[in-house]
């Protein structure tokens, strides 16, 4: 196997950034810029090593940066890009590796496998880089006006990493006679060295302003957890009681009995929220033994379990529930009951989903001796 270095070149005082603070040392996420790219290539499984050339004023951000990560000692950058690269190359000239790796420390989401193409490629190269099509129309202008429409046709746009043989490119960059070039492909090119291009990644942005950073930022936005939690209750008819369902007084000849006002469906909903954060049941946080809770309204349950989920940063997604009964029918109530309950969880009613249904006059539901509520809600937690 050949022996690959690397050089990261983070010597740059990032004038476009608009402060003092080099833009390879501000945050992206939690960490440092430069901090990503040196974690890549120190870990990759084809790198024998890495190098980073730094501006030595900024060598306390750099230690924080390399701290507990496997690389040589930092070398000082020059006044251009390419005095630093000329820098780093002159500084692994002892190593005599067989290929070099030249990458930018303001690219941080250069991929394992995008190093791996790029090495797998100089078996057969002897300069590789990874480009992009250009995919805009591209405008030359004058004065503020369009002098010429550029065709795009074969047009790339250059990444970094770009793999090299050593002996090729640091003879070319020791030809280069003070010329300056952007990036170490032209160098290799002017020295008449063929150079591939293999396919970038979109990923793997440059941050040069504010914006890429805000862009980069985006890339770390959290998928949400889902949650899905079911609950079931059943009460028993008694006379002499009022009929509660989802927080909607129903007229009906019979109403549930229970410790608090026996709203089946609420407890089956709440039930169904307790369960998707895996918070326990209502009987764990309202013990039917507490007497405060006898005869109270289902719905400070239902809001018990809501202040739960908004304590880990979620939102209900969507509720469904089913109340089983024969009768009182369920159907004239349930834009109602989606209202109240629409009300006390603040999920639109549209996520909201109440159906009736019976049992065929089967079983103690069939029998009008109670109802049964069965409901499921998801949950995100970000
Ligand atoms: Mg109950």
């Amino acid at each position: 196997m050949s022996s690959c270095a690397v050089i990261i070149v983070a010597a740059g005082t990032g004038q476009r950034f608009g402060d003092k603070l080099p833009k390879q040392y501000h945050l992206l996420n939690d960490k440092m810029i430069l901090q990503y790219s040196l974690a890549a290539f120190a870990a990759h499984p084809l790198v024998s090593s890495v190098t980073c050339v730094i501006n030595p004023d900024y060598r306390d951000l750099y230690d924080e940066c390399a701290k507990d990560l496997n690389l040589r000692e930092p070398v000082c950058g020059g006044k251009s890009r390419q005095e630093s690269v000329l820098a780093g190359l002159t500084s692994i000239e002892d190593l005599n590796p067989d290929i070099v790796l030249i990458h930018d420390g303001a690219r941080p989401f250069v991929s394992y496998e995008l190093i791996e193409r790029i090495i797998t490629s100089l078996d057969d190269n002897k300069a590789v880089i990874p480009a992009l099509p250009v995919s805009e129309t591209l405008k030359r202008s004058h004065y503020g006006f369009i002098s010429e429409t550029v065709s795009r046709e074969n047009l790339y746009s250059a990444q970094t990493p770009q793999g090299f043989d050593f002996k090729a490119i640091f003879h070319a960059h020791q030809q280069t006679n003070d010329q300056e070039f952007t990036d170490d492909a032209v160098i290799a090119e002017k020295a008449g060295i063929k150079v591939a291009i293999i396919e970038g990644d979109y990923k793997n942005i440059k941050i040069t302003s504010k914006d890429d950073l805000l862009k980069a930022n985006n890339f770390f936005a959290k998928t949400p957890e889902i949650k899905t939690g079911f609950g079931f209750d059943v009460h028993s008819f008694g006379t002499g009681k009022n009929l509660y369902l989802c927080g909607v007084e129903i007229p009906h000849s019979k109403g549930l009995l229970g410790h608090s006002d026996a709203d089946v469906a609420l407890h089956a909903i709440t039930d169904a929220l307790l369960g998707a954060i895996g918070a326990g049941d209502i009987g764990l946080h309202f013990p039917p033994s507490d007497n405060r809770w006898r005869g109270a309204s289902s719905d400070i349950f239902l809001k018990k379990a809501i202040a739960l989920i908004n304590g880990l940063g979620g939102k209900i997604n969507n509720i469904d529930v089913t109340i089983i009964c024969e009768r009182p029918k369920i159907t004239p109530y349930r834009h109602l009951m989606t209202v109240r309950l629409s009300e006390l969880t603040n999920v639109p009613q549209k996520n909201i989903n109440i159906k009736g249904t019976t049992t065929e006059k089967l079983g103690f539901t069939g029998r009008e001796e109670g109802i049964a509520a069965q409901a499921v809600a998801t949950i995100s937690i970000i």
